[in-house]
């Protein structure tokens, strides 16, 4: 039995009178950009995240970018961002001039490591007067982007802390974390800013793309909200430079609907992990997912670490099992970032993950024996070699 590693056809099944309710509400009244319906969902969205602001835009990506518009980020200044994650997360910075400076992550959680950003502050940073600045290139250190990744908040008590002492603005980078808890408050309402993506793979996944930033500042709100719209209020007059970068009527409509289910489907995510968690403990060099103490996740995936990585997808692919490697390679290696100077063994936890994980199917409409399918697979590996 095949056992893909995301079935969006099952899900769409379960609500697909409601989502054409909601398209057909779009239809009937012609207006596909902005309106009652994005109005509707940025409403829904800020109380889901216990948020005072949500604006929609185009992309997750946006969001990061939009985001680093409205705190003024300069070219030359820098960003502390992860050197594991979607490429989004650190590509923000460079698109406006700016300078990530990567930090390694933890081995647990895969998120940035506190310990880490301060050793990074401590040994290649300096404080002058108006703050936190890079001493290699003297470009101040204007902000943070913890990413929440897989589902799991990084430790924002601590980075929050560091951030403050700093004067860092926080932003988060929760594409894959709507709902996902860290001492009982929501991925979004730690930084001043925080940016979601409606990515149809993440947990609240739209039909194309969307995405949304939350602001805890009256303030941040406006200007992004002028940001989307070529940094226009009144229409046509621009008090700012912005862009074109708006959440679509048609998939806000569609994701009002997906969103009555997303506690749901969180909470069918967090038993299949359990599943999981319970039936590879201790199999083969398999390392299952931690979820720090005070840590709620809504496993956008479920990630795996084995030495044997390579090995073990090629066994689980022969199957019919939907496994894949995610990520495959490391920001501050990536060739567009030669030039940054990042050495092999420079963030050695970021490069182990990136040889040794692997994602297991975790979808919410995941059936009793496709678990058990992806189970026997893996332990299948084991035991024939
Ligand atoms: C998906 C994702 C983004 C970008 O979202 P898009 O909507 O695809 O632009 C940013 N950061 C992370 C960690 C993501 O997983």
């Amino acid at each position: 039995m095949p056992v893909p590693l995301l079935d969006l056809k099952a899900q769409f099944a379960t609500i697909e009178g409601e989502v054409r309710r909601q398209i057909d509400d779009v239809l009937s009244s012609q207006g596909f950009i902005l309106g009652p319906k994005v109005e509707e969902f940025e409403k829904q969205i800020a109380a889901y995240c216990g948020v005072p602001h949500a604006i929609g835009v185009a992309s997750g990506s946006d969001a990061l970018l939009i985001s680093l518009m409205a705190i003024g980020l300069k070219p030359g200044e820098c960003v502390i961002t992860s050197a594991y994650s979607f490429f989004a997360s650190c590509g923000c910075v460079s698109r406006l001039g700016g300078r990530p400076l990567f930090c390694d992550v933890s081995l647990d959680t895969y998120n940035l490591d506190p310990a880490r950003v301060e050793e990074l502050i401590a040994t290649q940073c300096e404080v002058v007067d108006d703050g936190l600045r890079y001493r290699p290139t003297g470009g101040r250190v204007r902000a943070i982007i913890p990413v929440h990744l897989y589902g799991q908040c990084a430790d924002m008590t601590a980075l929050g802390a560091i951030a403050q002492r700093h004067g860092l603005t926080v932003i988060e980078d929760a594409a894959q974390a709507i709902g996902a808890r860290h001492q009982g408050k929501l991925a979004c309402a730690f930084g001043e800013l925080g940016c979601l993506s409606f990515f149809p793979s993440k947990n609240l996944g739209g039909y194309g793309d969307g995405g949304m930033v939350t602001t805890l500042s009256a303030e941040l709100a406006g200007i992004v909200r002028k940001l989307r719209v070529h940094g226009s209020s009144p229409k046509y007059y621009h008090p700012l430079i912005g862009m074109n970068s708006r959440l679509d009527a048609l998939q806000a409509a569609i994701l009002l609907a997906k969103l009555s289910h997303l506690d749901e489907w969180h909470e069918k995510r967090r038993a299949n992990a359990a599943y999981y968690d319970q039936h590879l403990a201790g199999v083969g060099d398999i390392a299952t997912p931690l979820v720090a103490p005070g840590n709620v996740s809504v496993y956008n995936q479920y990630i795996i670490r084995s030495a044997r990585r390579d090995a073990l997808l090629a066994h689980l692919k022969e199957r019919g099992i939907g496994a894949m490697v995610y990520y495959p390679h490391a920001l501050h290696l990536q060739p567009c970032y030669a030039d940054l100077g990042y050495r092999e063994g420079d963030m050695p936890n970021a490069e182990r993950t990136v040889r040794e994980n692997l994602s297991l199917p975790i979808y919410p409409e995941l059936t009793d024996r496709q678990k058990q399918e992806v189970v026997a697979g893996v332990k299948e590996f084991y035991t024939a070699r």
